[in-house]
């Protein structure tokens, strides 16, 4: 026993106690930081809403207020917060919106682009930020996309809500966000926030009604100076600032648009005029795309929706078809649609078209969804290639969708059609050869749809959906295409929400994961703790003299009462 015992000693004097005392500190160390990470990530995990996740910006793809409504009434936005710090909430005049851009810009030299297409009458530049992951580079079916603000020079707030709107992608971009990422990534996005700076500068801040640069520096209107379906000889007098925009729709093929306005609250859609020139519902060919895509701003903004706006204009859904409202003969959108294949609504953001720039954070907060929302919007329908068995695409070949309007291939031979999900019908014409087919839009996605020209014979080459990666892809990044009635969009509403939810619900099972994760750790630590103290404590009566029966004695008889 005794020698048992001699040996158990000579054991652990090996160990100094000063060594054993250093991995006790160590261990308390690892504790406390084990235990710090526990509370955090319980504390992550339970509480959705102060959740340290959106304040340190790392998910903000979560924080996304969709259509959930829940944030709606009061335009507050989980996921602006902090971000907005580096915004710059006053207003823009020439020179500083170049500034500004050129800050985006130097913040996000990879995915911008400043270009001009063209100079005003009095010699400003009509400056576009172009953001994509390869600015200024064609991508075979990634749509080009544009938002153009200011055309009225003083209907401001389309300017100042396309620069944050830009500096808020680029932060955004840089700090990770899917969401942002996707988009971006996807697209090709042209942002003009000023098609009249000539008559921006002798607008005035706080004019809320008048016409106090409206017109361009020719005192021209350039929402009535474009080409008219109706009205012949519309186009006399055209302007600089038109002619560059028509000659804009020439380089790129614009899928989807929206042209910025103030002085009420409402998005408006084709046709802006009828032959008739009454106020009466003048329907376009393509009524229920343009429907959808005017919903999709107002539905994300909380008040456009409701249609009742301070400005005394009451709109059924806050949308409204153009002639409907009054009838505007040149005007943009009209053109756009009928003469470039853009689809393009115009929007009218608040009832002040030159606001006080105090209120300008508010009016971000408030369109910012709206914004994002309708960008989306381009990557809904059909799209594809028309080309020969080469490969080479084919320009300007008539191709149609039910009794839509027909639109024709771009210089690649591309064509991208918006339309809602269901059956379409395709009839595409190339020379003598024509080809009637069908096509299903899905719910969420694009359909691709490609065709090949083949001396007599057009065949629809590869029709298909997006797989299944792609289409999860699509679904939580583009989840936005089932807004409809406040009425009917009970539906839709739910499933917006249930992709928030299903975010939110992804986060939580990371967190399980990581909480279990760090249970676990928790368990083995203290277990190693209490086996590093008794092997301390034991050295330490070793050291001062003790055997091990005696160490076991003292503590029996220590224990007796
Ligand atoms: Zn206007």
């Amino acid at each position: 026993m005794i020698s048992k015992n001699l040996n158990k000693t000579k054991i652990l004097k090996k160990y100094s106690v000063s060594l054993l005392d250093r991995y006790l500190q160590m261990w308390k160390i690892i504790t406390c930081n084990l235990l710090f990470l526990f509370i955090t990530v319980y504390s992550t995990s339970t509480d959705d809403s102060s959740s340290t996740i959106y304040r340190t910006g790392k998910d903000k793809s979560t924080g996304t207020v969709y259509s959930t409504g829940k944030d709606k009434s009061t335009g507050k936005d989980k996921s602006t917060g902090k971000d907005n710090s580096t915004m710059e909430f006053f207003h823009h005049n020439y020179e500083a919106m170049y500034k500004y851009l050129q800050t985006i810009h130097s913040k996000c030299p990879d995915i911008t682009r400043i270009y001009s297409i063209g100079k005003t009458n009095e010699n400003r530049e009509l400056y576009v930020m172009e953001m994509s992951d390869n600015p200024g580079e064609h991508e075979l079916l990634e749509p080009n996309f544009k938002y153009i603000g200011n055309m009225h020079g003083n209907e401001v707030l389309g300017r100042e809500l396309l620069l944050y709107l830009l500096d808020y992608m680029c932060d955004e971009y840089n700090k990770g966000n899917k969401e942002i990422t996707n988009l971006v990534d996807n697209t090709r996005i042209h942002i003009m926030p000023s098609m009249n700076p000539d008559g921006y500068e002798i607008a005035r801040e706080g004019d809320c009604t008048s016409v106090l640069g409206r017109a361009n520096g020719k005192y021209v209107d350039l929402n009535r100076n474009f080409p008219d379906q109706y009205v012949p000889g519309s186009d006399l007098n055209e302007q600089p600032e038109t002619k560059d925009i028509i000659a804009w729709l020439t380089q790129f093929q614009f899928v989807l648009s929206a042209n910025l306005h103030g002085g009420s609250l409402v998005a408006n859609y084709p046709f802006d005029d009828n032959k008739a020139m009454v106020e009466v519902y003048s329907k376009s060919a393509d009524d229920d795309v343009f429907v959808k895509l005017a919903k999709t701003y107002s539905f994300n903004h909380p008040e456009m929706y409701k249609g009742e706006s301070t400005c005394g204009d009451k709109f059924k859904d806050g949308i409204t078809n153009g002639a409907k409202w009054y009838c505007v003969s040149g005007g943009m959108q009209d053109y756009n649609y009928l003469r470039a294949n853009t689809m393009e609504i115009t929007v009218e953001l608040d009832c002040c078209k030159y606001p006080d720039h105090s209120l300008l954070e508010k009016f971000w907060k408030e369109h910012k969804t709206s914004l994002l929302e309708y960008m989306k919007m381009v990557h809904i329908g059909v799209k594809g290639v028309v080309k020969y068995p080469n490969g080479t695409g084919i320009p300007n070949v008539k191709i149609n969708f039910d009794k839509r309007y027909p639109f024709q291939t771009g210089p690649y031979g591309e064509y991208f059609r918006l339309l809602l999900p269901g059956e379409h019908k395709v009839y595409i014409e190339y020379g003598k050869n024509k080809l009637r087919t069908d096509v299903k839009v899905p719910k969420h996605g694009t359909t691709i749809m490609n065709f090949i020209v083949d001396g007599d014979t057009i065949t629809s080459s590869y029709a298909r959906h997006m797989n299944e990666v792609e289409l999860a892809e699509k679904k939580s990044v583009f989840s936005n295409t089932d807004i409809e009635s406040k009425d009917t969009n009970t539906a839709s509403s739910d499933t917006n929400s249930a992709a928030t939810k299903k975010r939110h619900t992804g986060r939580s099972d990371n967190l399980a994961a990581a909480a279990v994760i760090v249970t676990i750790g928790c368990i083995v630590c203290v277990l190693a703790g209490i086996v590093l103290y008794r092997k301390v404590k034991e050295l330490r009566a070793v050291d001062k003299g003790y055997s091990y029966d005696k160490i076991e004695t003292e503590k029996f008889i220590s224990e007796e009462p």
